[in-house]
């Protein structure tokens, strides 16, 4: 086998074979590739089924990821779209009360058009999890820390119970939050896939569209395929190839992008009035779970001030925070998550959910830090909120 080195080292070393040795993997802008004879197909006949830039992509991300098979699609969304396929009518999964808006909102289409039978409980409660698993339940949709709310899931105790139960339950768990650089569900927490929306971290500049999925385990990769091959949903050659290039300074990023979370954070906490949730604070309930399953605490992070109303003259007011839905880009983005990224979820399921309606996200960017802070120091002041001197 190949020698493999440290995430930070594998990101940046980007391994592929060309006949002329360019340093960048070259960009297959092509649907079709012509055959040498009608008994001779070649290694690539239509970009659906196969394209050596998605080929090279998928090659590092396997490497990235720790995993034996990887696929680029097209958004976040349809890598979810290809596992779900995976199911039959009436099969029962079990999924988060506090997962992706866009998440929560397939899985509700296909549970009312009685496709599957979807049961959302509080995955953070492991032994209710424990007494909902069982011999019937073919899937579980599993994302941590959760967003907005910041929940920390016990995946491995989880997993492990669930496959104790039903050797053939299907773990799926989305680590679109951490990124490989600070999460590997599916090497170290024994999931059996793990996907990610490559349109936040991955990329990390916010100019394409891309999920990506993993799995060890050939017979799911069969499947996986199978589908993506038959939707057509693989990555395009040239997104493939914009991936690849913002793929190469992830860890950098992450790695600038927390520190200035977990500074944020700290200056949050001085505020009086504000309910602040990050994995950051050694306060937050979950602290030691998470630190036992990833590598650092990441960089979105959210606080009540008590108000919408104030809540939004605080978004409003800021300069450098951009009033921007998603994260994981190079820039500061600021949220009203249940107005913007969780409008999908209906309002009585949202007070259900304790989703608090003033609650407002922060997802940290590479900017400096000390900007950062001033900038959100004054717009809390125009929301009437007194802030301590720094
Ligand atoms: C954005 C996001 C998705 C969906 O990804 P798209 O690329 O937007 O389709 C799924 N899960 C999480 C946690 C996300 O943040």
């Amino acid at each position: 086998m190949e020698e493999s080195f440290d995430i930070e080292t594998e990101l940046v070393r980007l391994g592929f074979d060309d006949q002329y040795n360019s340093c960048n993997p070259p960009l297959y802008q092509t649907a079709t590739f012509r055959q040498d004879s009608l008994s001779n197909m070649g290694a690539y006949d239509y970009t659906r089924s196969g394209n050596p830039t998605r080929t090279t992509l998928q090659n590092y991300l396997g490497r990235i990821m720790g995993a034996k098979a990887t696929f680029a699609v097209s958004s976040g969304m349809s890598a979810l779209d290809v596992i779900v396929r995976l199911l039959d009518p009436g099969d029962e999964v079990i999924a988060g009360d506090d997962l992706y808006g866009g998440t929560h909102r397939l899985l509700t289409f296909l549970k009312n058009k009685k496709q599957l039978i979807v049961n959302h409980y509080d995955t953070t409660d492991t032994e209710l999890m424990k007494q909902k698993i069982t011999k019937n339940t073919r899937m579980i949709f599993l994302e941590s820390p959760t967003n907005p709310l910041i929940k920390v899931v016990d995946v491995r105790s989880i997993t492990a119970y669930a496959h104790e139960i039903n050797p053939n339950c299907i773990v799926v768990f989305d680590n679109t939050m951490m990124s490989p650089v600070l999460m590997s569900p599916l090497a170290d927490l024994g999931v059996d896939i793990q996907y990610e929306s490559a349109t936040k971290y991955l990329n990390g500049h916010h100019d394409i569209m891309s999920g990506v999925l993993a799995t060890n385990s050939e017979k799911l990769a069969q499947d996986l395929y199978f589908v993506i091959n038959s939707t057509g949903c693989g990555l395009a050659p040239f997104d493939c190839w914009l991936l690849l290039r913002g793929l190469k300074t992830l860890a950098l990023r992450i790695e600038r992008q927390q520190e200035n979370a977990i500074k944020i954070a700290q200056f949050l906490i001085t505020v009086p009035g504000l309910k602040v949730r990050s994995v950051a604070l050694p306060d937050h309930p979950q602290y030691e779970l998470h630190k036992s399953m990833a590598k650092g605490p990441g960089a979105v992070l959210s606080f009540e001030t008590g108000s919408v109303e104030t809540s939004s003259k605080i978004i409003e007011a800021c300069k450098i925070w951009s009033i921007t839905v998603s994260f994981g880009c190079v820039n500061s983005l600021i949220s009203l998550p249940c107005q913007m990224s969780h409008a999908s979820i209906d309002p009585d399921t949202r007070a259900e959910r304790d989703l608090p309606e003033d609650l407002v996200r922060l997802c940290v960017g590479i900017e400096n830090v000390n900007d950062l802070i001033k900038d959100l120091a004054a717009a809390l002041r125009v929301g009437g909120i007194s802030v301590p001197a720094q």
